[in-house]
């Protein structure tokens, strides 16, 4: 993996700046830590910038907070509240969450000049340490309308760190006297999700999964989440199934630290048997992921809640139009009628309208995809994201 990989795709000037503003971090010690080495966008994310920070010069790191079912049942609850729902979490759950953070601060070793934590999981650990440079917290939650209670017991581990980052302008909180930060994510095109594919390959990989190619093909692909609303898919689909002949394919892999998600698909497939042609999958495949936004029709994003959805970029890369909801990070990515189509969640009229404009209309299906290839390769594209997380550690580490 190497940075000029990216000179045709962004041109010098970007890759000529991340050099620049690296000068004077090389061997700089940064650890990052998070709960998932797979599943979901973190991790993701994870895989593509560390090991281009460490090409670029820095020495990073990345370890996972080592978990046990019942300490995700606890931080699925934290992350939920924190996107809004009214939750319980017992002192027994938060006990837990503590000494699982106490345990793992005190045993892995950090000698780094900077320590990244992303969401909620790991967060405490910086309350069992003595620090000897700046933390970030990393948050990659839509922070924007939290549960006050959930938010009141994580404030005092957040008030210890040295910057947040979160993922949009609309997460910021103003009860949050420390110094925050907006980074959008972004996707690696050279991955097995982006890469390119021929029309071969898509059509191979479609018939491993024996999802035929004879008609237009609607996608979602999302972890079995509530916050994805996997039933709310399906109900688009019925209705423009009533106007004409399409396909579904949802893909969903399980992430090792959301616990929700055999029950939330167990209901998606209890509803889906009611409808013909929907293809429920679960495999962990990321040409599948690739091969599906490349074959797809439309591919919708319906989420009720959503940190960034690094999804849609995906698709949009694709030059596939994508359907999405205007929550968290979506509207960063969609401009409605321009690069896509946005919705409130859960408006399934708009949703199905949208769907079937694109469906009945190449043409403008070929310009929504266009425009949103080049937004995405303006703005959610590796180097942007480098610029961005150089340019924060420099200045909390070398202010
Ligand atoms: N993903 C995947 N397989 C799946 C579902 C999702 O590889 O079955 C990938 C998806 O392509 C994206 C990431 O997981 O890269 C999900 O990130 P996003 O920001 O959309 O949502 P999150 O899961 O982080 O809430």
């Amino acid at each position: 993996m190497r940075i000029e990989d990216y000179l045709d795709l962004v041109g010098a000037e970007p890759i000529a700046r991340i050099y620049a503003i690296a000068r004077r971090m090389y061997q700089l010690r940064v650890l990052n830590v998070n709960a998932t080495y797979h599943g979901g966008g973190v991790a993701g994310m994870l895989q593509t910038i560390v090991p281009l920070l460490n090409e670029i010069g820095l020495d990073v790191d990345w370890s996972l907070l080592y978990g046990e079912p019942d300490l995700f049942q606890a931080t699925k609850k934290l992350h939920n509240g924190l996107q809004g729902e009214h939750v319980t979490i017992s002192d027994d759950e938060i006990a837990l969450y503590l000494r699982i953070s106490e345990a793992f601060a005190r045993y892995t070793p950090i000698m780094h000049d900077a320590v990244i934590v992303h969401d909620p999981q790991p967060l405490p650990m910086i309350a069992y340490r003595d620090k000897e440079g700046p933390w970030i917290w990393r948050c990659h939650i839509d922070l924007s309308n939290p549960n006050e209670d959930v938010w009141e017991q994580l404030k005092p581990y957040v008030l210890r760190y040295d910057a947040v980052v979160v993922s949009s302008e609309s997460f910021k909180k103003p009860d949050l006297p420390v110094d925050t930060h907006v980074i959008p994510p972004a996707i690696d095109p050279f991955s097995a999700i982006n890469r390119l594919l021929t029309s071969t390959e898509v059509d191979a990989k479609l018939a491993e999964y024996g999802i035929p190619r004879d008609k237009p093909l609607i996608v979602q692909v999302s972890r079995f989440d509530k916050w994805k609303d996997p039933l709310g898919v399906l109900e688009v689909f019925s209705r423009v199934r009533k106007e004409t002949d399409t396909r579904l394919v949802m893909l969903g892999n399980m992430a090792s630290d959301d616990p929700e998600g055999p029950m939330i698909y167990e209901q998606v497939v209890k509803r889906a048997a009611a409808l013909s042609d929907v293809h429920l999958i679960t495999a962990t495949d990321p040409v599948l992921v690739n091969a599906l936004q490349r074959a797809a029709t439309v591919v919708m994003q319906l989420s009720l809640k959503e940190g960034f959805g690094l999804t849609v970029s995906e698709a949009l890369w694709k030059g596939t139009p994508v359907v999405a909801t205007n929550v968290g990070g979506i509207p960063l990515q969609i401009e409605d009628g321009k690069t896509g189509y946005l919705a409130a969640p859960q408006d399934y009229e708009t949703m199905s309208a949208r769907v079937l404009d694109i469906i009945n209309d190449p043409a403008l299906r070929t310009r929504l995809g266009e425009a949103g290839r080049d937004h995405v390769r303006e703005k959610f594209l590796m180097p942007r994201l480098l610029t961005d997380w150089l340019t924060l550690l420099k200045q909390v580490i070398l202010p």
